[in-house]
């Protein structure tokens, strides 16, 4: 029988709700339970790919091809899963699918309503997102803060399928901030207080509390809580910000979080500490201090990290990897001349995907500068389009563009895709999800997926996620290549053209995919480790 623990948020939003998830699952898992997870957004958008990064962070792509939230990602990551488009629930879904049955006449003579319509079409899909496997544990996590008017439907479809499932199947943990005045130099209680007390009114009384905070809270305003909020003091659960997201399965561990959840719900596990060591070893070789590789990311989402969040991590695996210290500088593309001395200090450059014209001149600005001062490069869906975009320029075709940004010019080496040129509808119709990739023997990426982590699912077949509209014009195949280019890998068809690379190059490797979504902290994607460990050989250059 499938367990539930569901996740709410109290105070403000950004506390970690999703990191907080992913590390109870992590805990679970190394018990040796199957755990999956659920992310709820209540917004109204079907799914996240219409969102602007710059308000929801990165979209994630399901190898299922589901454009999700970003909270997927760090459960895929934590708990070393692969995660359907299905489990990514919002109002959206929810309501789509009950007026397209009402119009098929499912409610024949129903007054169609929240109560119970939409309630019980959350729960069904809750349902079916666990039913794909058997699961031990399902973590379902609410996106946004208890007391969101848009939230309410899901507070109330939680509170029934606790109760259809059994008090002892279904615990709820909410995440709260706790702040610290400094005016007053004290840690104030009152807004999880309030935030507990405004769920409690939904029906729902917390099991577990976990503050968030800035700095270590005492004991004595964990038992404050424990007491106000009427939750076990064992229960009342600190963490403190940490150095690392990875660290925070091990604080929950301190806190005999999973002994108190298996004893809670009923688990069939012995919770023990040591179950975490394989943890342990990865969250230790996260931390190593030097040396230290630089590398640069040349975007135009860089106000805001989330949006390239899986980079980040990505990129953080592969450091682990070879045994150095990231430092990621975050640099804007959108600039009229990309200044280089903003270029110097990296060790290796990295363009990521995108969408739009603004920022693309600085993206080609990049890999002109790391083609003439032979810095390694990986380029990641647009970022491979600047790549061959660049390289097109330089060796004749002058003016060379994709048409994403020029519809007339005269050498279209990114073009878009057949298929996309009858899409006239935005939502859910690029190319998306997991895609077979030939890759071709003897290419320098060839072998880094031999000797990396990579996985073959065939001879020398791989699989990895898309999200495109636009790709490399076949027109241009033969005359790039004889330039140059090697085209070290192609879709199975041998149509589209997956990777291109620089054999007289340090490390010049452009993607159509993106490797960022298959990363994990204990197993590196082998662009990224190749990518570090290129990057650090140039930090050691005379
Ligand atoms: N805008 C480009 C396209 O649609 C690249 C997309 C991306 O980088 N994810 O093909």
């Amino acid at each position: 029988m499938t367990k539930y623990i569901i996740i709410t948020g109290g105070v403000v939003s950004s506390i970690g709700k999703g990191i907080t998830s992913a590390s109870i699952g992590r805990i679970l898992r190394s018990y040796g339970l199957k755990v999956s997870a659920i992310k709820i957004d209540p917004y109204l958008n079907w799914d996240s790919g219409t969102l602007n990064p710059y308000q929801h962070g990165e979209v994630y792509v399901t190898y299922d091809s589901m454009e999700t939230d970003l909270d997927l990602g760090h459960y895929e990551r934590f708990l070393d899963v692969e995660l359907p488009g299905i489990a990514n629930i919002t109002t959206g879904k929810v309501y789509k699918s009950v007026i397209s049955k009402e119009r098929k006449g499912d409610y024949l003579g129903a007054c169609v309503q929240i109560i119970p319509h939409i309630t019980d079409e959350i729960k069904l899909m809750i349902r079916e997102a666990n039913s794909l496997e058997d699961n031990d544990v399902v973590l379902v996590e609410l996106g946004g803060t208890v007391g969101d008017i848009e939230s309410q439907p899901f507070l109330e479809a939680l509170r029934q399928l606790r109760n259809e499932e059994g008090k002892n199947n279904v615990m709820f943990v909410h995440v709260t901030y706790v702040p610290y005045l400094e005016a007053a130099k004290e840690f104030k209680t009152k807004p999880t207080q309030h935030s507990t007390k405004e769920l409690r009114s939904t029906g729902i009384s917390p099991d577990m509390i976990v503050c968030r905070s800035s700095s270590p809270i005492d004991d004595e305003l964990q038992k404050k809580i424990a007491n106000f909020c009427d939750v076990d003091e064992r229960a009342v659960v600190n963490t403190p910000d940490a150095s690392s997201i990875y660290e925070v399965p091990l604080v929950l561990d301190k806190n005999n979080v999973g002994s108190f959840i298996k004893n809670r719900i009923n688990l069939n596990v012995e919770p023990d500490s040591s179950k975490l060591d394989e943890w342990r070893k990865v969250v230790k070789s996260l931390k190593i201090q030097s040396p230290t590789v630089k590398i640069g990311i040349v975007g135009k989402y860089v106000e805001l990290e989330d949006a390239y969040i899986s980079i980040r991590e990505s990129l953080l695996h592969g450091a682990a990897d070879v045994g150095v210290n990231l430092k990621i500088e975050y640099i804007s593309s959108d600039v009229d001349n990309l200044d280089e001395t903003v270029l110097n200090g990296l060790d290796g450059i990295l363009i990521p995907g995108g969408f739009g014209e603004r920022g693309f001149e600085g993206k080609l600005e990049a890999v002109e500068y790391a083609i003439v001062n032979q810095v390694p490069i990986f380029g990641i869906c647009l970022g491979m389009h600047s790549m061959v975009t660049q390289f097109a320029r330089r060796s004749g075709f002058d003016d060379a563009n994709s048409t994403e940004f020029d519809k007339d010019v005269k050498y279209p080496v990114i073009d878009l895709m057949e298929e996309q040129k009858k899409v006239k509808q935005m939502g859910g119709t690029m190319r998306l999800g997991s895609y077979d990739c030939k890759l071709v023997k003897g290419t320098k990426t060839y072998a880094t997926y031999s000797e990396g982590n990579g996985i073959f699912i065939g001879e020398d077949l791989i699989e990895e996620r898309h999200r495109h509209r636009y790709e490399f014009n076949n027109e241009f195949r033969q005359s790039l290549q004889d330039a140059g280019l090697v085209l070290s890998g192609i879709s199975p068809d041998d149509f589209l053209v997956e990777i291109v690379e620089l054999p007289d190059h340090p490390w010049f490797i452009g993607c159509q995919f993106h490797p960022e979504f298959k990363s994990r902290p204990n197993r590196p994607h082998p662009l990224f480790a190749s990518f570090i460990d290129a990057s650090y050989k140039f930090s050691q250059r005379e």
